[in-house]
């Protein structure tokens, strides 16, 4: 956190004197310089984890009024509160409109006092992948804030840019939305000098009408973007004409403010753009490939650059992934062998594709940290790449709206396509997936059976097998991969 006065906090909303509670009336006093001048060591907007010198934001909720927790806070130490009635207990108290309003206009105040060079991710899939990448590879360079595990909302983007201290100097913030409005809300805060849009894909539907109104949802990360920003865009995806006419209008036309990444030939054509090929997948699953970066002007570099890349993490999925995080930090000022050696020793994130080796012949695979069909395809590719046995075991994704059955149908077909020899299916939605499979899919009713199914194939195995564990947060999918470890 930045160093900063109570002052600051009634500056920075722009409060009235009578906005301010339980402070001394006469504003010209020698006690109220005294208590308006007192460093503020926090804010949280959590009473549990108040300590002594912190400011308490009370954010309102449909089953929760946080006045009810400002006695709490107080006894835990805590020197002013923001909230949106006065409370009757006796503590300094900033009084605003909207709580959650007030928390970000001060995270955005605390982000540009920093000042530092900042990357927003957006995208359905790959945004904690592509945020860990960048952050492996900018964190030699430099000090590096990321956020931490999903905090990706319009409460865990102002929680993560409060975190920026004066010595950052790089900053690496996932956004993510389930409705219209949210990314235009945290990317104005987060005023990013990059921001990727990684792709889009039929998630979080819910709260977008459509896969359209997700397109334009995630668009409205480059609102925030500063007007010498660099936009990174999927250049394989089939929306980008929307978000390419987007910034040709923000950046006048100025194309060179836009680096396309992705797979398909096309991109050839188009600079300034990160692109791979000679890609191959070694044992694990990891990918190799050739890493392809066409000039841009507005980077200051006038020749075509290759380097050879090998990821850490698996699956052909993380190769566009590392294309964007690689487009994003050279952007900043990385070096393609810094990219490289970022990607190369960046450690696997808990939960996605997570390899575990439990024997000579037995590899199981963690994935089970969310899921919607573009990450189950994407999973499934990566299990049928391994040799000998290779078995999915889904739990639902959730989400998916009404077509959810159909969806979880073709992620059961398109399994059969890929030669998954077995489909373990868990939950009521998944069922459709193993039904599409027919005599490869087995339905259960409780993760006990899956376990025990599990155990006795690998007890059985006289080759190798692969087992891929994957579905939505949700499915807690992750017990099984846990007992699976304990067990053998
Ligand atoms: P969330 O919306 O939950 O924050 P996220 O966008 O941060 O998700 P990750 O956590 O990086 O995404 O990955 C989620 C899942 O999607 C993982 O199972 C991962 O294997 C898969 N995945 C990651 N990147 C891609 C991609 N580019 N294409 C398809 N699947 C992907
Ligand atoms: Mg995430």
């Amino acid at each position: 956190m930045i160093n900063v006065p109570l002052k600051w906090i009634k500056d920075t909303l722009s409060l009235t004197d009578e906005q301010v509670v339980n402070l001394p009336s006469d504003t010209s006093s020698d006690q109220y310089a005294e208590l308006i001048e007192q460093k503020v060591v926090a804010f949280s907007t959590d009473s549990r984890t108040i300590k002594a010198g912190h400011v308490f934001i009370g954010l309102r909720g449909p089953n929760f009024d946080s006045n009810s927790f400002i006695e709490d806070v107080k006894n835990k130490g805590a020197i002013a509160v923001i909230v949106d009635t006065p409370s009757p207990v006796d503590i300094p108290q900033f009084i605003v409109k909207d709580t959650l309003l007030a928390y970000g206009k001060l995270a955005a105040k605390v982000a540009a006092t920093v000042n530092a060079k900042t990357i927003a991710i957006t995208g359905s899939v790959g945004k904690t992948s592509v945020k860990e990448m960048c952050a492996a590879i900018l964190l030699p360079k430099g000090n590096v804030l990321a956020t931490n595990g999903n905090f990706n909302n319009e409460i865990g983007v102002p929680h993560t840019l409060m975190r920026l201290e004066p010595s950052h100097e790089y900053a690496v913030i996932e956004l993510g939305a389930n409705h219209i409005g949210e990314i235009a809300y945290t990317t104005e805060l987060a005023q990013p000098d990059v921001a990727i849009l990684n792709n889009v894909a039929e998630a979080h539907l819910e709260g977008f009408g459509d896969i359209q109104g997700v397109v334009r949802a995630k668009g409205e990360i480059f609102n925030g973007l500063t007007k010498d920003g660099i936009a990174i865009v999927n250049g394989d995806s089939e929306y980008k004409e929307y978000w390419l006419t987007r910034l040709n209008t923000k950046f006048n036309g100025n194309a060179e403010h836009v680096i396309q990444f992705g797979l398909s030939s096309e991109l050839d054509k188009v600079a300034p753009s990160v692109t791979a090929a000679n890609i191959n997948l070694n044992k694990l699953g990891c990918a190799t490939f050739t890493l392809h970066l066409a000039p841009s002007e507005v980077l200051g570099d006038k020749s075509a650059q290759s380097i050879d890349i090998e990821l850490a993490i698996p699956g052909k999925h993380n190769v566009t992934n590392a294309l964007a995080a690689a487009a994003a930090c050279y952007s900043v000022g990385a070096t393609l062998q810094e990219i490289k050696t970022g990607l190369l020793n960046m450690a696997s994130v808990k939960g996605r594709v997570d390899i575990h080796q439990i024997s000579d012949s037995v590899l199981i695979i963690d994935d089970t940290y969310n899921a919607n069909v573009q990450s189950v395809k994407a999973a499934i590719d990566l299990v049928s790449s391994y040799q000998g046995k290779n078995i999915l075991v889904l739990g639902d994704m959730a989400e998916l709206g009404t077509d959810a059955k159909r969806y979880h149908r073709d992620v059961g077909e398109y399994a059969l396509i890929k030669n998954i020899d077995m489909l373990m299916s868990i939950g009521e939605l998944s069922q459709s997936a193993s039904s599409a499979m027919d005599k490869q899919g087995e339905h259960f009713t409780s993760q006990a059976g899956v376990i025990t199914k599990l155990n006795q194939l690998i007890k059985d195995a006289d080759s190798a097998i692969s087992i891929l564990v994957k579905g939505s947060r949700s499915a807690k999918m992750e017990q099984i991969v846990e007992q699976i470890i304990a067990d053998n």
